[in-house]
This record gives C-alpha cells, sequence and structure tokens, in this order.
C-alpha cells in the first residue's frame, strides 16, 4: 500500500476551515475560511466578512492574524499553520510575510486574484506551502455560491 501523502491532521483542519467557509455562505459571504493552528490546537477561526463589515480587507486570513497575534501576544506566526480554503490575495499573503508564517496550507487555488499567479515572492521565504487540500471542496463552496447568486 502506498503511503498517504496527505497528512490526517491536515485534513482534518482544512475540514474546520470548510466550516468557516460554510458559516460565511450562510450569511451570504463569499465562502472563504481559516484556521490558524499552533501546537496542534486552533487558536484562531475566521471566515469572509467583507459585506458584513463593508471592508474590502476584511478577509479570511487578516482577521485570523490579527486574532492568533492576540492569542500568542506577538506578531510573528512562524510557529503556526495557516489552512485556507482558497490560495490567498496578494494582499494576505503580503500580510502573512509581515508575520512570518510558519506553513500555508490551502485548499483551491484562485488562478484570478491567487498571490502564486503574479508573486509567488510575497510570502516569507521561510514560509512552508502546501496546497490542494481537499481541493474539490473548497473549491466547489466558491462555485456554488457565485451559482446561486446568478439564478
Ligand atoms: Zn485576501
Amino acid at each position: 500500500m502506498f503511503a498517504m501523502e496527505v497528512d490526517t491532521s491536515d485534513l482534518y483542519f482544512m475540514e474546520e476551515a470548510l466550516k468557516e467557509a460554510s458559516k460565511a455562505a450562510a450569511i451570504d459571504e463569499v465562502p472563504i475560511g481559516v484556521v490558524i493552528v499552533c501546537d496542534n490546537q486552533i487558536i484562531a477561526r475566521a471566515h469572509n466578512l467583507t459585506e458584513r463589515l463593508t471592508d474590502c480587507t476584511a478577509h479570511a486570513e487578516m482577521q485570523s492574524i490579527t486574532i492568533a497575534q492576540d492569542h500568542i501576544g506577538g506578531k510573528y506566526l512562524n510557529r503556526c499553520t495557516l489552512y485556507v480554503t482558497l490560495e490567498p490575495c496578494a494582499m494576505c499573503a503580503g500580510a502573512l510575510f509581515w508575520a512570518q508564517l510558519g506553513r500555508l496550507v490551502y485548499g483551491a487555488s484562485d488562478p484570478k486574484r491567487g498571490y502564486s499567479v503574479h508573486t509567488p515572492s510575497l510570502l516569507h521565504p521561510k514560509t512552508i506551502v502546501k496546497k490542494g487540500i481537499l481541493e474539490d471542496t473548497c473549491s466547489k463552496i466558491v462555485k456554488d455560491f457565485f451559482y446561486a447568486k446568478r439564478i
């Protein structure tokens, strides 16, 4: 039998990020969710709130960074993993640089607004990146949201 390439804890925490994305969908926000994990514990959860807060910077990542830094009592997240359902945009990748994030795990890629399309070097050079965890589910929740908007 092949060794599982996917870490089961990555799957577990991405499921938690998906729960956050569902919370966003339930209030008519673009369904993107995040959890930040430190020492195997979730220290921050957030979902997109740009409509609710009338703030285009209220991406799930931005909020979760603030929550995690507050929890840690420091501005560096170098011992943390951030799980996000959709590839971060350039703004969030820039913020993750300043936070010196240890590890980034994302589900679906974002070929339009994802940071890696134009500037993969936006992240901190030490940040380890893993993508494609529960990719189909993470992608479907966003597609379903926009599909429902059109009908
Ligand atoms: Zn963003």
